[in-house]
């Protein structure tokens, strides 16, 4: 199945399926963006349907971000948006428009919808330890953006990364081993550094994490000419971020 056909199925099967049960309009096939009615108890608004396909569609990729940005704002502010998933997860049934694809580490301690205040259908999140770019992550993020219209990729570190300081210490155990070979470029960008060259170091710790998210940015755009072409024609941003584990803010990084 080539992109056009793939992307012709993924929008089209959400009608198809509608027109199959009752009670369904061709409105509802293509209804799995955001908007917010009514309130929760504590005032702050409750999601009950996430934007439809033209409102995702008529986002700009300074848009999306921007969108992630307030989010993350909430997200450190203790003011989350407050969600009916399990209406929502029925709603979704037919068809996902998310606006972002977000490549984070594994680790348990970054809820990455949480972070920027987004619900169901709202982003992918593409997960692996040490957030590093693959085959397998790079064609992820081709179908989220050329497939299915995500206009944003956001490559997200974190302080205190267990892959980074792995990398860096040079940890070697079953196919923990290999993995971390994908971070090695970042520890050894820093060959240089006169510091203290171990897992202990917060301050290299931090510099080895921001240069893995700047390296899989320019790993990204290097190894998919699909994004890159994406990318330059303004259909597409790709930006950096660090997660700062203390306060919950993610601080943008420049690729
Ligand atoms: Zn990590």
């Amino acid at each position: 199945m080539n992109q056009l056909n793939l992307r012709a199925n993924l929008l089209t099967i959400g009608g198809i399926a509608c027109l199959l049960s009752s009670g369904c309009t061709p409105s509802q096939a293509v209804d799995s963006g955001e908007s917010t009615s009514g309130a929760s108890s504590d005032g702050t608004p409750r999601v009950e349907r996430v934007l439809t396909q033209e409102e995702r569609d008529n986002m700009t990729p300074d848009g999306v971000l921007q969108m992630l940005k307030d989010g993350n704002q909430r997200f450190v502010s203790g003011t989350l948006t407050s969600r009916d998933h399990s209406k929502q997860v029925r709603e979704a049934t037919f068809g996902q428009f998310p606006k972002a694809v977000v490549l984070s580490c594994l680790d348990s301690r970054i809820p990455v919808e949480d972070v920027f205040d987004r619900g169901i259908g709202d982003i992918f999140v593409a997960r692996v330890a040490g957030n590093f770019q693959n085959t397998d992550i790079l064609g992820s993020m081709e179908f989220g953006c050329k497939v299915a219209g995500a206009k944003l990729i956001l490559v997200l570190g974190h302080e205190h990364c267990g892959a980074i300081k792995g990398a860096i210490d040079h940890v070697k155990l079953g196919n923990i081993t290999p993995m971390l070979k994908n971070i090695e470029p970042a520890v050894k960008f820093f060959a240089d550094y006169e510091g203290e060259k171990t897992g202990e170091n917060d301050e290299f710790v931090h510099m080895v994490a921001e240069q893995n998210v700047r390296m899989t940015i320019a790993g990204i755009r290097e190894n998919s000419p699909i994004l890159a072409e994406m990318e330059s024609n303004g259909d597409l941003k790709i930006v950096g971020g660090i997660y700062n584990m203390a306060t919950g803010t993610v601080a943008l990084i420049e690729g």
